[in-house]
């Protein structure tokens, strides 16, 4: 039903999870919605990523033991995390925006809300799902989540930050394994994986197939989707919004949505939109290993993220703060390769394929931009990190919300984009 504030014609700019998702949601309010993107479906961070729906690990990146970490990061070219030695004036304002977050106090509130949204970020793909018959792809279940561990003092870190989700009001359901017992259940973890975490209760998609599936599904409930569509510019008229694109295009329409990931600063900051968006670049790859894993796992202290999709063994990492339009490295995919091997047997690390980089969207405080800017037509929708693709149907609920006049869900206020 579309609500007397609604506008009737929406461009969202960025076919990523955010974008999409957003697109479903307005559709659900009877608003026609047009989609434009650069590339492709998921050309962006949403295609590579690991597909954890995992409110378990829906944490802040700020948790404060990062920064002694990324000190000791910058001088070992072998480490998870990357930060260039750099004089980027917009690198150093994050980065020293970030280290300002990294508080004991300011972790705890910010994994009080990251509960919130976790649960209930499952709950919109589920809306999703119930509402689109036909969807091609659905969540799976992943019963239960593993996470690996080289040694106890690695798995008593995160067992001291589930009981922190816990003190904030979270839900983790998990319990301890021994090496012999998490090797039971995913036969091809080597000798170096010593102990276990299972969590229950957690999801898993496979990104590609899912992006591709709610893309169709968002073009089969009406939506136009220009691929190949680069927005240069928006303005806006008074009365509506025109949206320039590549090759003279023009689309005129009454609001419009930037979901364009690492890169919303580009188009939003003459909007009002002063925080810094930064590329956190991931890398992934995927193998066929001897015997395929059937659940997702996690190595946290190696900071590698591993999911089945279908097929083929997908096999993620890495955070590196550089520019989203730098080419891929292979220093860094070696760096993968070389954390993940040991924990795993029957794996031909030479035989990879996909080889990829994408860019999580980073904000000083972990917590996305999404709603309106100064200007009442143009919307934001950005910055979720380490976890768009948990938080994006939950996003474009949001957006949709704001954009009708509706009554938005509570926490969205945490991530006004003029704060
Ligand atoms: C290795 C890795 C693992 C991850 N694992 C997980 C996980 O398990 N769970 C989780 O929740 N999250 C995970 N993430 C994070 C998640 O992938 C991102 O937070 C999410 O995909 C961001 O979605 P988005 O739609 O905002 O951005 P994107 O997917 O990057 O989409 C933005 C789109 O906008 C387009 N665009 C940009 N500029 C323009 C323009 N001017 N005109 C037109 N189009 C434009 C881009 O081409 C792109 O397609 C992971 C990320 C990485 C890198």
């Amino acid at each position: 039903m579309v609500s007397a504030k609604a506008p009737g014609h929406v461009v969202v700019v960025g076919a990523g999870i955010i974008g999409l998702s957003t697109a479903w949601y307005l559709q659900e309010q009877g608003i026609k919605v047009t989609v434009v993107e650069r590339g492709e479906v998921a050309s962006g961070s949403s295609w590579g990523n690991a597909g954890w729906l995992t409110p378990a690990l829906t944490l802040p990146l700020s948790e404060p033991s990062v920064l002694t970490y990324g000190v000791k990061a910058m001088l070992d070219p072998a480490s998870p995390l990357y930060i260039p030695a750099s004089t980027d004036p917009a690198l150093l304002k994050f980065l020293l925006g970030f280290a300002r977050n990294c508080t004991p106090g300011k972790w705890r509130a910010a994994m009080a809300i990251f509960a919130e949204i976790g649960r209930s970020g499952i709950d919109a793909f589920d809306e999703i799902a119930a509402g689109t018959p036909a969807m091609a792809e659905p969540t799976y279940p992943a019963e239960p989540f593993l996470t690996g561990f080289a040694s106890l003092k690695d798995r008593d870190a995160l067992v001291k930050e589930f009981h922190v989700i816990r003190e904030t009001g979270g839900d983790v359901d998990f319990s301890l394994m021994d090496g012999a017992e998490i090797r039971e259940l995913e036969p091809t973890l080597g000798s170096g994986v010593v102990a276990g975490i299972q969590i229950h209760k957690q999801r898993f998609i496979h990104p590609p197939a899912f992006m591709q599936a709610l893309a169709a599904a968002v073009v089969a409930r009406g939506a136009t989707l220009a691929t190949a569509f680069t927005v240069f510019d928006v303005r806006d008229t008074g009365a509506g919004v025109d949206v320039v694109g590549s090759e003279g295009r023009l689309i005129k329409a009454d609001a419009v949505v930037l979901a364009t990931g690492a890169w919303l600063g580009t188009l939003a900051r003459k909007f009002g939109v002063k925080r810094v968006v930064q590329a956190g670049r991931g890398y992934s790859f995927t193998v066929v290993p001897d015997e395929m894993p059937t659940h997702p796992i996690y190595f946290p202290a190696q900071r590698v993220a591993c999911t089945p999709l279908g097929d083929r063994f997908r096999v993620a990492g890495m955070m590196e703060f550089r520019d989203a339009d730098a080419p891929l490295d292979p220093r860094r995919i070696k760096a993968i390769v070389d954390a993940a091997s040991p924990m795993f047997t029957g794996i031909n690390w030479e035989d990879r394929a996909e080889e990829w980089v994408g860019s999580r969207p980073c904000t000083t405080d972990g917590f996305p931009l999404v709603g309106a800017t100064k200007s009442p037509r143009v919307h934001v929708a950005g910055g979720h990190g380490m976890w768009g693709i948990a938080l994006g149907p939950l996003t474009g609920k949001m957006v949709a919300a704001g954009l009708t006049g509706n009554t938005p869900p509570a926490t969205m206020h945490h991530f006004n984009p003029l704060r």
